[in-house]
């Protein structure tokens, strides 16, 4: 059932790993609300949206079933849970492995050597897939949770679990075997949302906010004076300073240099700059780009 109220509903994990992040995503996007673990529903004040927050595992089926026109989930869950969806962003927040992993001492040395073994998992379409696609027969055993204590307790002889680091496996007398799948956090739509003119519209208008957010991610504006003769030495300095704004200073022969930067680039290259005859260097952050 769609709400009917013309307004977008988004639903987001309530509390866990996704939550931070994904409330993050949408107040960089200009929305306002409040929000709290406690909240079940908080409507934004400045954009036709209500934001809904439950358990990650079921947000698949909401937006499939129409209940919420959006979503933010796993790309595990998204698997796991088979719902039809559009998928429509990949949001780079919440990247986790979900992975097989085997005893400690086991002897196992390649994918074939689980023939014919059990495996515990709460996954269980997941790695059904997985094994078909490496034509590998083992017994799928299904858990609700404390995957890792399956192999100590002889219910499986493997997992396939979410592994977040080599020491929390190793914990458990685990290591890691091999990659199943790589995830991170996905926008996803109702699919009779989008092909609703007035939802699709709200959607659009959403989806370019968060581009715009995603293209400003890990991006800084850098603004500097520097000699007009020193920029080609700059621009040797910063490749990405290919077609900066450039602007004649009051005094003669100087320029203002304006550009977008990595973040990351920008640290090591700055006393290069310096050297170069750069001066009165300005960092600022960038909210968004919209192209
Ligand atoms: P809920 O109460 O909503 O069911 P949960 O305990 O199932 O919460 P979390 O542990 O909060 O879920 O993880 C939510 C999602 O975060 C996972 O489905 C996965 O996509 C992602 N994630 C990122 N890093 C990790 C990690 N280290 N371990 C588990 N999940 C991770
Ligand atoms: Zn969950």
């Amino acid at each position: 059932m769609l709400a009917t109220n013309g307004r977008l509903k988004i639903v987001i994990q309530r509390s866990g790993r996704l939550t931070e992040d994904s409330v993050a995503l949408l107040r960089a996007c200009g929305l306002s609300f409040e929000f709290s673990t406690q909240s079940l529903y908080s409507p934004c004040r400045n954009f036709d949206l209500d934001i809904l927050a439950i358990r990650d595992d079921d947000i698949p089926e909401y937006v499939q079933d129409g209940v919420a026109d959006l979503g933010i989930v796993g790309e595990n869950i998204l698997r796991e849970k088979k719902a039809s969806v559009r998928q429509l962003s990949a949001l780079g927040f919440g990247s986790c492995k979900l992975m097989l992993a085997i005893p400690q001492r086991s002897t196992y040395r390649d994918l074939r050597d689980l023939n014919g073994k059990r495996i515990g998992t709460t996954y269980p379409n997941t790695l059904k897939a997985f094994l078909a696609d490496h034509r590998i027969k083992a017994e799928i055993i299904k858990l609700s949770g404390s995957v890792e204590l399956a192999p100590s307790l002889d219910v499986a002889d493997a997992i396939c679990d979410i592994i977040s680091t080599g020491t929390t496996a190793r914990m458990n007398g685990l290591r890691p075997f091999v990659p199943v799948l790589e995830s991170q956090a996905m926008l996803i739509a109702n699919k009779r949302s989008l092909a609703t003119q007035k939802k699709a519209r709200l959607i659009d208008r959403l989806m370019i906010r968060i581009r715009g957010c995603q293209e400003a991610r890990g991006k800084r504006y850098l603004m500097m004076n520097a000699p007009a003769h020193a920029l080609a030495r700059l621009q040797r300095i910063i490749p990405s300073l290919k077609s900066p704004t450039i602007v004649p200073l009051a005094q003669t022969g100087m320029v203002a240099v304006h550009s977008v930067v990595a973040e990351d680039v920008f640290w090591d290259v700055m006393e290069k700059l310096k050297a170069a005859g750069a001066s009165d260097i300005i960092v600022v952050p960038i909210e968004t780009i919209i192209r």
